[in-house]
């Protein structure tokens, strides 16, 4: 008999699907008999701040009345694919919910979205303020909720919790989760995975720098250790996610969607601003036939409206499989930017396989740029791609980096200057401000500072080596980017804090 488990997802992050990495794990377990349970502590947190919202203290603010009084109907809403054909109303449905989460954390003090977490007072990124939030984890705005969930889960005494940490807003969540849990029981076992616990391990040098709260710190994919730490060395460990343990209809979004991973890092991995290369993560593909055979099985299980692939870039040889594939479903992924995409023949026939939006991260208009970036593209080409893919009735989500080290102003009007001219086969933009790796070859070679002074952050503050530094950055991309009419058009159609979760649901026929 081997001990129990609890795999916990904590919050925030968008409560649109299951998340990807629990149900790799839940798969593994169930593959191998192994006791677990499956707790998605973002989902139901955010539910439970929703119905338990108390408009009796929100005075006079008609906004938050009008929220709470449509708060059913507005959830029902986001769950059925009709709302999205109707761009304003979603957007008022998304609003409110989120009026309500916002105020919901406001009672606590904390910035809370359906997206972020945001303490005034603690940063995720300093391991005191992480181990503060444990102390006194009555002052997260999820205790309730937590509490009263997670002390149910305790009354089973299972032997090991582990917690899946991806994202900075679910730092001082789980934190706040782990130390409840310690005060509950000194002796059950914490676990912590995840992409950010990963690059935690990396930062500290593969030492356990929470000794003493938390047990195992895991880097990578977790499947192995979890199987040795519970007993069961020698398990499978090349399994099919397992959905069965989650409340997929509860998800906010046209239910279900399968999410699913076909490899683990990036075939590329050249990028230089890419935390995929400074952190050396391994690209451990699976093989295009075991990735559509075990896409058939799911869908044939859970019946999903739309498969999310959630790689970080999809292989060539994966792309040109799905192209021949009927999958008879939806599906939309990030890919890089290759010459087969030029191909009008090749981009319909992805489009009948099912592909309904593709997100490419082209990062700048400036060739210059991108060749300083090892990005391995060319503008050309990635004009030609735009047009293919939009062509064929597939939804395009572009990815646009402003403030990488070779970028000035002159190179960001270009960038400008290359979304305009592409704007009628752009259907949704990402525009971020570039962030230096840690642990990037670049992070020796600048004059850098420590990123928001915090021991655990990813990322140094630089000084930019062409005076193109942040403020400026900033002030470029409110003041004129975002400004220009065929740009301000894009943003103002891509969906805000689901961003593109939702956005195929959009374009969804
Ligand atoms: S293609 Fe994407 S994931 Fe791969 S190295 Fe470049 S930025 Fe990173």
């Amino acid at each position: 008999m081997h001990p129990k488990i609890i795999l916990i997802h904590p919050p925030v992050s968008k409560p649109s699907e299951p998340p990807a990495s629990i149900a790799k794990l839940a798969g593994c377990l169930q593959a191998n008999g192994i006791d677990h349970e499956i707790i998605d502590a973002n989902l139901e947190g955010i539910l439970y701040l929703l119905s338990n919202f108390d408009l009796g203290s929100t005075g006079s603010d008609r906004w938050t009345a009008r929220a709470g009084k449509h708060r059913e109907k507005n959830l029902s809403a986001l769950r059925d694919v009709e709302i999205y054909q109707n761009k304003s109303r979603y957007q008022r449905a998304v609003a409110d919910i989120n009026r309500l989460v916002s105020q919901a954390g406001k009672a606590s003090g904390i910035d809370l979205s359906l997206a972020d977490y945001r303490d005034p007072q603690l940063t995720p990124v300093k391991s005191g303020d992480l181990l503060a939030a444990a102390a006194q984890p009555q002052l997260n705005p999820f205790y309730p909720y937590f509490s009263a969930r997670l002390g149910d889960a305790l009354q089973e005494e299972p032997e090991f919790i582990g917690f899946s940490l991806n994202y900075l807003s679910q730092a001082l969540c789980t934190f706040a989760m782990i130390g409840f849990i310690k005060k509950k029981n000194r002796l059950q076992k914490i676990i912590l995975g995840g992409s950010l616990a990963t690059s935690w391990v990396k930062i500290a040098g593969n030492n356990n720098i929470f000794r003493g709260l938390v047990d195992e710190m895991v880097a990578g994919a977790g499947e192995r250790k979890l199987l040795e730490l519970l007993g069961c060395q020698g398990g499978t460990i090349d399994t099919t996610p397992g959905y069965r343990d989650f409340l997929v209809p509860d998800y906010l979004a046209p239910t279900p969607i399968l999410p699913y991973s076909t490899a683990q890092g990036c075939y590329w991995h050249q990028c230089s601003f890419c935390p995929e290369k400074a952190e050396d993560n391994p690209y451990l593909p699976q093989s295009p036939d075991k990735v559509l055979a075990q896409l058939k099985g799911l869908c044939g299980e859970m019946h999903p409206v739309l498969i999310h692939l959630v790689d970080n870039a999809l292989s060539p040889a994966l792309l040109n499989a799905l192209a021949q594939s009927d999958l008879g479903v939806s599906w939309y992924g990030f890919t890089r930017i290759t010459h087969h995409l030029t191909d009008d023949d090749f981009c319909r026939s992805l489009r009948r396989s099912g592909c309904t939006m593709l997100k490419l991260g082209i990062e700048s208009g400036d060739q210059e740029v991108l060749d300083s970036l090892h990005k391995g593209i060319d503008l050309t080409t990635v004009s030609r791609v735009l047009k293919a893919i939009h062509g064929a009735g597939i939804a395009t989500y572009v990815y646009l980096l402003f403030g990488t080290p070779p970028e000035n102003e002159e190179s960001a009007k270009k960038t400008l200057r290359f979304t305009v001219d592409h704007h009628d086969c752009i259907d949704f933009l990402n525009l971020a401000i570039f962030n230096l790796p840690a642990l990037s070859p670049e992070a020796q070679s600048l004059a850098t500072a420590n990123f928001y002074e915090g021991d655990l952050s990813l990322y140094k503050d630089f000084v930019h080596p062409l005076g193109w530094q942040r403020s400026a950055v900033r002030k470029f991309l409110e003041k004129t980017f975002k400004k220009h009419p065929a740009i301000n058009e894009i943003i103002l159609r891509t969906p805000d804090y689901f961003t593109s979760n939702h956005a195929p649901f959009f374009r969804y026929k």
